[in-house]
């Protein structure tokens, strides 16, 4: 099924993210915690690319996979190391597998390069958007977003410029960055329709369940950290079964927050963690009822 009529549905939906192994050794414990998050029956299962195209074979059999555990699957991709045949190679591969949804990015630069892009490379995620108009009509497409801007963005107003270039190009809904505030989002969505986008903007919620992920989901998004997250952290981060806990409760409590204000799309950072994932939806038990 297609994520725009899954989003169009009038329904609430938690969906989640999964990431693919690294190497064929760690094949089988991703896909016994991608058939464990399936049986939780989120609305669709999003499964990352590593850039550079390192796992990239393996997220096509990762998503190919949740279809097989009965759930709807998206294939994420990035363009920023490919050139015009390799996205046409990786999108007919897509094509073939049955997997029509997939959320089309940039990826990150390479560190230390002075990166410049082939004559036929891609810079931009836009131009990824366009690329799959063209060479796979049918496809569902999402892309991201960052409440808090992307990194790179000169400002706020010019990241904003570049989403609605990039929703103008066929991206039919956005995925945000993780935020640990909801006003945040609440505030970025209000910008979004200030600037005449209105596809769907599903809500990137990270469960942090450890102290190293914290700092690491800084050092990645640059969010900011909430005074009542960080005293959260330095109380219970030097004790794993509180601390994931902790956790579990904060996501779940941010989730009822976007609920509560009439948020309909949810999509969870799962880290390939059955357990928390099953943690959030069970505090939901009466608000989220999953298919
Ligand atoms: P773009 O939309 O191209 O934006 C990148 C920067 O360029 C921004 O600063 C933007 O303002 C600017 N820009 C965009 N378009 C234009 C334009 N036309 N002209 C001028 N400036 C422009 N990374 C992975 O490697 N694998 C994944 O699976 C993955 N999944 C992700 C999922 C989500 C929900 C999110 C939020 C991020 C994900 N990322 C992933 C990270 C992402 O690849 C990086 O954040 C990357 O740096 C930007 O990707 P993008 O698609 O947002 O790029």
């Amino acid at each position: 099924m297609k994520i725009s009529d899954i989003l169009a549905n009038g329904e609430v939906t938690i969906s989640m993210e999964v990431f693919p192994p690294k190497t064929d050794a760690s094949f089988a414990t991703v896909e016994k915690a991608v058939d464990e998050i399936a049986a939780l029956r989120p609305s669709f299962i999003s499964c990352t690319y590593g850039a550079g195209g390192g796992t990239s074979e393996y997220t096509t059999r990762i998503t190919r996979r949740i279809y097989d555990a009965g759930v709807t699957g998206m294939a994420h991709l990035t363009c920023i190391s490919s050139n015009r045949q390799t996205i046409e190679s990786q999108i007919g591969e897509l094509k073939a597998s049955g997997i029509e949804n997939i959320l089309a990015l940039r990826g990150d630069i390479p560190k230390d390069s002075d990166f410049v892009p082939g004559d036929d490379g891609f810079l931009h995620a836009d131009q990824l958007v366009r690329a799959i108009r063209e060479i796979y009509p049918g496809a569902c497409i999402g892309g991201a977003c960052y409440p808090e801007k992307h990194p790179e963005a000169a400002s706020k107003e010019s990241d904003i410029k570049a989403i609605k270039s990039k929703v103008d190009a066929g991206c039919q809904f956005l995925t945000t960055q993780m935020f640990f505030d909801n006003s945040i989002y609440y505030n970025y969505l209000y910008r979004l329709r200030e600037n005449g986008i209105y596809v769907p903007v599903v809500a990137g919620i990270m469960p942090v369940t450890s102290r190293v992920q914290m700092k690491r989901s800084i050092e990645l998004s640059g969010c900011i950290i909430p005074p009542r997250f960080a005293a959260m952290v330095d109380m219970f981060g030097d004790d794993p079964v509180a601390m994931k806990q902790a956790g579990i409760i904060y996501a779940s409590e941010q989730i009822i927050d976007l609920l509560a204000n009439n948020i309909r799309h949810i999509h969870v950072y799962t880290m390939n963690k059955p357990d928390v994932a099953a943690g959030i939806l069970r505090n939901l038990e009466g608000i989220f009822k999953p298919e």
